[in-house]
């Protein structure tokens, strides 16, 4: 099997992948499995992402995303409960509003707000306090690298040119670089370089209604006795202990742009400059980080076969909620690989 890609949602499913070969060893004799991705070439977006996971109000029964998010979140406790990884925390979540047209969105989103008292804020105001996870990138996925690294595979750095079904039985994975790679089965975790890969099934127009959405935030060094998270009239700022990260934002915007919004960035310091009893440090002590988010179509997130043959399937379009949803998707990819008995047979050519 070839998967492409190494951000969040390529590691996680390599992750659940040896977890599932390993409960059924015997089955899987001469299974393979190769990872190609250029990082070089198609910067990802996991390692540029505030990368939090919080529910933000989202509730079962009301959307099929909110539905997606709720199963996402819970498989992600269920991972760190299960695997105790580095990188991650579970902090409170300060949803604070100081006006009276945020108190009416926040009402809207949650049925109930109470009075709070957030130790960076000089006066008590009204919100909610959720328990949310932050993750620092660089931790994690050194973490999941390390434990991935157990399991003998192939890495590959380069750019896939094209992914094409040959026959009945086979895809072929050409490469920039010359190589071509004739594999049983292919998943594509290309992020927002999805549209790139889309020549292999021209008919599915379902995939081609997916947009990219640039993001970008401030970062700095900082230093603070204990991480914090609040989220003040829409804003994130938020402290990670582990790796000593201050982090204000983020900002969005439509298209690949690879250039930060700025002038928002500075407004959004300015403003919860003002509202602190902390000095977060003036603009040109940040850095601005900017990551390639892929939207599927209304936002949902496309986890499936791609092909007729059932050869080529995706996890993508997983927008601003990549953290939170790989789990789940990754899961969720192994149990449709699994149905077409994928696992047995399978070698690299
Ligand atoms: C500013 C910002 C803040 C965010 N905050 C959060 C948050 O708080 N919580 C949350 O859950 N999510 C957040 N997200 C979203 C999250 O980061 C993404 O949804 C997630 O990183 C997507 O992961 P991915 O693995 O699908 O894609 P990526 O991480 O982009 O990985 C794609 C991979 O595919 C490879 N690739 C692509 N095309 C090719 C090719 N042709 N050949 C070879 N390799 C290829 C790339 O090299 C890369 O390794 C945020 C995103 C941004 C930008």
């Amino acid at each position: 099997m070839v998967i492409i890609g190494n951000g969040i949602a390529a590691k996680t499913l390599l992750f659940e992948l040896f977890k599932t070969l390993k409960a059924s060893e015997t089955n899987c004799q001469n299974f393979s499995v190769a990872q190609i991705f250029s990082n070089q070439h198609f910067p990802n977006c996991s390692e540029k992402s505030t990368a939090t996971i919080s529910l933000n109000g989202v509730d079962v029964g009301v959307s099929t995303l909110g539905d997606l998010l709720v199963e996402g979140y819970d498989e992600f406790c269920n991972f760190v409960y299960n695997n105790q990884p580095d990188g991650i925390e579970l902090v409170d979540q300060y949803i604070i509003s100081t006006d009276g047209d945020n108190d009416q969105k926040l009402s809207r989103r949650f049925n109930q707000l109470t009075s709070l008292d957030f130790k960076l804020l000089k006066n008590s105001h009204k919100g909610v306090l959720l328990k949310s996870f932050l993750l620092s990138p660089t931790i994690f996925n050194s973490w999941i690298d390390s434990r991935n690294s157990l399991h003998s595979f192939l890495q590959i750095e380069d750019v896939v040119k094209d992914v094409k079904t040959i026959s009945a039985e086979h895809v072929l994975v050409e490469l920039f670089g010359g190589k071509s790679i004739k594999s049983k089965y292919v998943v594509i975790c290309s992020g927002a370089y999805f549209n790139i890969l889309k020549n292999f099934n021209q008919d599915n127009l379902e995939f081609f209604s997916d947009s990219v959405v640039s993001g970008s935030y401030l970062v700095r060094d900082f230093f603070y006795d204990q991480s914090f998270f609040l989220t003040l009239n829409g804003h994130n700022v938020f402290y990670r202990n582990q790796d000593n990260k201050l982090i204000i934002g983020s900002s969005s915007q439509k298209g690949n742009f690879m250039l930060p919004r700025s002038n928002e960035l500075c407004d959004i310091l300015d403003y919860l400059t003002k509202h602190l009893n902390l000095d977060l440090g003036s603009l040109d002590q940040f850095k601005m980080i900017t990551g390639l988010r892929h939207k599927g179509p209304k936002r949902l997130p496309i986890c499936g076969f791609v092909d007729e043959k059932k050869k080529i399937s995706v996890i993508s379009g997983l927008y601003k909620n990549g953290y939170t949803l790989s789990f789940s998707m990754s899961k969720k990819m192994i149990n449709l690989l699994l149905s077409q008995q994928c696992f047995s047979r399978m070698n690299l050519e």
